[in-house]
């Protein structure tokens, strides 16, 4: 049941399985099947869980910036967006697959990177700042 505090916010978990959900968003752009869940390990820690069907790409134990009350502000989202999403590309991201993704729309040879950008959480491209794309808006890239 969904639990929305008076300010808006929603509990962690289902912030947390919101984050999730963008970000398999993205990845299913290029693997149709992905999903990403969070988990909670003993004692108190998380890790994200990457599946592409039934091959699973692992998991990496991660932790998240929470405020005072134990929650995610909005802008906080946005930083976990970035965090997440690296640890995922740095950590998880088969080893065989090494053609650049998300590529770049400038150069598709060069992948675009997660960033903040104004507090939006967005892919980017190191070479040219112009280049920002919000996360989950992967396919408005065209591809
Ligand atoms: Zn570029």
């Amino acid at each position: 049941m969904p639990c929305v505090r008076d300010d808006g916010r929603v509990r962690y978990w289902e912030q947390y399985e919101h984050l999730a959900l963008r970000i398999a968003a993205d990845l299913r752009t290029r693997f149709s099947t992905a999903d990403v869940h969070f988990r909670p390990v003993e004692p108190y820690g998380w890790v994200i869980e990457v599946f592409d069907g039934e091959l699973a790409w692992g998991t990496i134990g991660t932790q998240f910036d929470l405020d005072d009350d134990g929650d995610l502000s909005p802008q906080q989202v946005q930083r976990e967006l970035v965090h997440q999403c690296a640890d995922v590309f740095d950590n998880l991201w088969p080893d065989a697959l090494t053609d650049p993704w998300p590529p770049c729309p400038e150069d598709p040879g060069h992948p675009l990177q997660p960033r903040l950008v104004r507090g939006v959480a967005c892919w980017t491209c190191l070479e040219d700042l112009s280049v920002t794309v919000p996360l989950r808006s992967l396919p408005s890239l065209g591809g």
